[in-house]
């Protein structure tokens, strides 16, 4: 048996599968329905708005979009959720869905080695440039960049 402080209200409480104690785990739930009932109706509605329409925190409303909980219409100019990795502005959650799927083949760790490995093939391919030219086939190395 494993006893928790609730974030939400603090009171201890046992855990079982969610992080709040029942009573806030309850409020979560009704919260959520009521944000999930405005969005479906609202989908171009900022934050704020919804926060304000629904009386459930902006912080709150975040959450429930980072897990994916929520998802907020493509054109609404109001909620920017961005791919914790390469920025790009995604619906719901916390990747794009090209970068949950390189994490679930591996983690965040690939990515990395996958950026050293591009940086290394752009060097390589600078490289066989500066090979080239130095080898005295500029003339044809210029005609191959003038093409792309
Ligand atoms: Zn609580
Ligand atoms: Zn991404």
């Amino acid at each position: 048996m494993e006893l928790r402080n609730c974030p939400e209200c603090g009171s201890v409480f046992t855990f079982v599968r969610t992080n709040l104690c029942p009573a806030c785990q309850k409020k979560d739930e009704e919260d959520f329905r009521k944000v999930r009932s405005f969005i479906i109706r609202n989908s171009n509605a900022s934050i704020l708005k919804i926060s304000e329409e629904t009386d459930v925190s902006e912080k709150k409303i975040m959450r429930y979009i980072r897990e994916g909980r929520i998802k907020i219409g493509s054109d609404n100019e109001g909620i920017i959720v961005q791919c914790e990795v390469c920025g790009k502005r995604i619906a719901s959650g916390r990747l794009c869905e090209a970068c949950s799927e390189k994490l679930s083949s591996g983690l965040r760790r690939s990515i990395m080695q996958e950026n050293v490995k591009q940086q290394e093939d752009d060097q390589k391919i600078k490289d066989q440039y500066d090979n080239k030219v130095k080898r005295g086939h500029r003339m044809y190395t210029m005609d191959h960049l003038n093409k792309n």
